[in-house]
């Protein structure tokens, strides 16, 4: 599906810039070779001064040797653009929906799908229906050119070919503007659905609990950095972070509240990270930090900081009996050369278990 929608995108492009070398081409077969001059002669002063309207009528010609080619490069500019753009808005459909597991998100995805194919399907008539326009206006320009330079050509003739050639032009340049006109109200349209796929997406990566990013984005950025890091030798840190004896929390204040608690720790662990890092519910009440561009000590201050300010929050029911402390476990480690995702979260997990074991409410890394 992706390759023939690719595909069409850059038919469109082909087409396009076939038709604007066809233009070209055209207006070059109407010149005598070596005459290039006569290119920019065809105005009016040349065939008033050859006795073209000898009852002293001035013939306007409206065309200008560069209209035809300035409107045409903005409808190819548009064309371009669009088929440009489409591609990133390809790329952000795809990803939306595999990150997709289904539900609301998907109806969105499937029918801004269906209105982009609506708009290609507008852009490729519109290039279909320039191409043929631009053919008809080739041929027009070819028999008027014929009829002018004909020796045999009487003045009323030449008169009547210029007439035509007026006409051609005119008519060109309205149906050049209509299609420019048509191509800005399709860029409209796809810069809507951008955001509107843009604004899907980001639902569908955050966990709708916590905010933070969901188990899947976690697996499939984790796997990126991992192998911008091996690529680069840069550093990569990951935290894994568990609340302690968060059962407990349920089982005396019920679900809701532990719901709430859940929602503050992630809180919390999201307040001390930078725009780089990635914040994500592992599973239950186990999150993960992965950290591009960051050492194991770094790492360790960072998880060393949220478990601090963790623990010494002051929790009450409203109206009702104070929850003691609640604190969480972390485990750090840094990413080993060559090592891949699965190894680095291993490593993070056990160190995780150190801490659980160790007492909980502690900070464990694979380096001292
Ligand atoms: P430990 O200190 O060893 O981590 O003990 P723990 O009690 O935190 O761990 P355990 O794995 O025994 O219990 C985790 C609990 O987390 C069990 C599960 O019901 C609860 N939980 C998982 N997801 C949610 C959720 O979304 N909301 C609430 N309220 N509880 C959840
Ligand atoms: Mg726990
Ligand atoms: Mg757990």
């Amino acid at each position: 599906m992706r390759l023939s929608w690719r595909f069409a995108i850059w038919a469109a492009v082909a087409v396009v810039v076939a038709l604007s070398g066809a233009c070209v081409a055209s207006r070059l077969g109407m010149l005598a070779p070596a005459d290039l001059a006569s290119l920019w002669s065809w105005s009016l002063d040349s065939w008033e001064s050859t006795d073209v309207s000898p009852s002293g009528e001035t013939l306007r010609i409206v065309h200008e040797p560069l209209a035809l080619a300035r409107n045409l490069a903005i409808a190819s500019f548009g064309f371009v653009g669009l088929a440009l753009s489409a591609p990133r808005l390809l790329e952000l459909f795809g990803r939306a929906s595999n990150e997709t597991g289904g539900g609301a998100g998907m109806g969105r995805i499937h029918s801004a799908r269906k209105q982009l194919d609506g708009e290609l399907d507008t852009i490729l008539t519109l290039v279909r229906a320039h191409l043929e326009s631009n053919q008809t206006y080739s041929a027009a320009l070819r028999k008027g050119h014929n009829e002018i330079v004909s020796p045999a050509a009487s003045p009323d003739q030449v008169r009547a070919a210029i007439i035509l050639l007026i006409a051609e032009n005119q008519k060109m340049l309205r149906e050049t503007e209509e299609y420019a006109r048509s191509l800005d109200d399709s860029r409209r349209q796809i810069d809507e659905l951008r955001a509107t796929l843009a604004e899907t997406q980001e639902l569908n990566v955050r966990d709708s609990l916590t905010q933070v990013y969901t188990r899947r984005y976690f697996d499939t950025t984790l796997e990126r950095v991992v192998r911008e890091a091996g690529g680069s030798g840069g550093e990569l840190s990951l935290i894994m972070a568990d609340i302690d004896h968060f059962k407990k929390i349920n089982d005396t204040h019920g679900h809701p509240i532990g719901d709430e608690v859940l929602k503050n720790f992630a809180r919390t662990m999201t307040s001390h990270v930078e725009t780089k890092d990635t914040v994500a519910r592992y599973g239950g009440e186990e999150f993960a930090i992965i950290l591009p561009a960051t050492g194991a000590a770094q790492a360790r201050l960072l998880a060393e900081r949220i478990r601090s300010e963790f623990e010494t929050k002051k929790w009450a029911i409203k109206g009702g009996r104070p929850i003691g402390r609640i604190t969480a476990s972390f485990g750090v480690a840094r990413l080993q050369p060559g090592e891949g995702p699965a190894g680095l979260i291993q490593r993070a997990d056990a160190k995780l278990y150190v801490s659980k074991s160790g007492g909980r409410n502690r900070v464990s890394t694979d380096e001292s």
